[in-house]
């Protein structure tokens, strides 16, 4: 780990009171970025430390302007933003009401979308930045009984794409990453949900070839290196990490 690396980087990080998100905010930080972090509410603080961090309700355009105009104040600009926050729910085509519809596109991709709108003008202002969107590989490859968390992690493929492009020019990079199962609170209620969570978790490990789920902190690893200036010449992409799940023969669909 190098503890230069986001030197003098501003850094706002999504969902970043449990998971995914918090692991990236605490790799960044060890790598001496200014990382604040984005919680759904104050019970999250706690799984912070002392790190910087702001209530933000995603979904919403104003609290993305309240929240990245105290970090502007605070800390003269942003550099990178990481977007981690996300729902999950689940529900077949014929079982999903379009309020669970209209509330997953809304946290997730809706989220994702003015995250990425709000910090433009900010990272345009340092002369370029980075921004990382978290999809998975249900965007990919979809994943049957969960069509809204599928479609939502689908739709931040292509806005990554078209973002990349849209800001090569001004030195704003978009990638994405697309995480098979990570050991995250997420996954663990899912298990929680199902009829035997200890068979869930095992079947989980058994779709991932290299026999386990991922950890926040490999995902978190990643993260680091596209908002880092280390990626430099890396836009558009939508990265699996997955333990070689995506290519095992479609084995993932099932
Ligand atoms: P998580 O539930 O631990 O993290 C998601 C965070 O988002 C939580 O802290 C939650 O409070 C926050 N959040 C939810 N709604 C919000 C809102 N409206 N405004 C602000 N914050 C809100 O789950 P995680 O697994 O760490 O997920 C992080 C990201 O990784 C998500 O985008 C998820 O879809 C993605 N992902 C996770 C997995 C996995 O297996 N865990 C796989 C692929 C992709």
């Amino acid at each position: 780990m190098d503890s230069t690396r986001f030197k003098n980087k501003v850094v706002f990080v999504s969902g970043a009171g449990s998971g995914i998100g918090n692991a990236a905010a605490k790799r960044i930080t060890a790598e001496g970025g200014m990382v604040v972090c984005g919680l759904l509410d104050e019970s999250q603080r706690p799984a912070i430390g002392n790190l910087d961090g702001h209530v933000i309700d995603v979904a919403r355009a104003e609290s993305w302007d309240e929240v990245l105009g105290r970090i502007v104040a605070r800390h003269g600009g942003l550099d990178a933003l990481v977007n981690c926050a996300a729902i999950l729910r689940s529900g077949a085509i014929e079982e999903t009401a379009l309020a669970t519809w209209d509330e997953v596109i809304a946290v997730n991709l809706t989220g994702s979308f003015l995250g990425c709108q709000k910090a433009w003008p900010h990272l345009k202002r340092r002369g370029g930045g980075a921004i990382v969107n978290l999809s998975s590989l249900n965007g990919i490859r979809g994943l049957a009984r969960a069509v809204a968390y599928a479609t939502s992690k689908g739709g931040i493929v292509a806005m990554t794409m078209t973002l990349a492009l849209e800001g090569a020019r001004d030195k704003i990079r978009v990638n994405c990453i697309c995480p098979g199962t990570i050991d995250t609170p997420m996954v663990a209620a899912a298990y929680r949900r199902s009829t035997d969570p200890a068979a869930a978790a095992q079947a989980a490990a058994d779709r991932h070839p290299v026999g386990r789920v991922g950890t926040p902190d490999e995902v978190a690893a990643l993260i680091a290196y596209l908002a880092s200036d280390e990626a430099q010449f890396m836009t558009g992409q939508a990265i699996a990490l997955d333990g070689g799940r995506s290519i095992d023969g479609g084995k993932s669909a099932r």
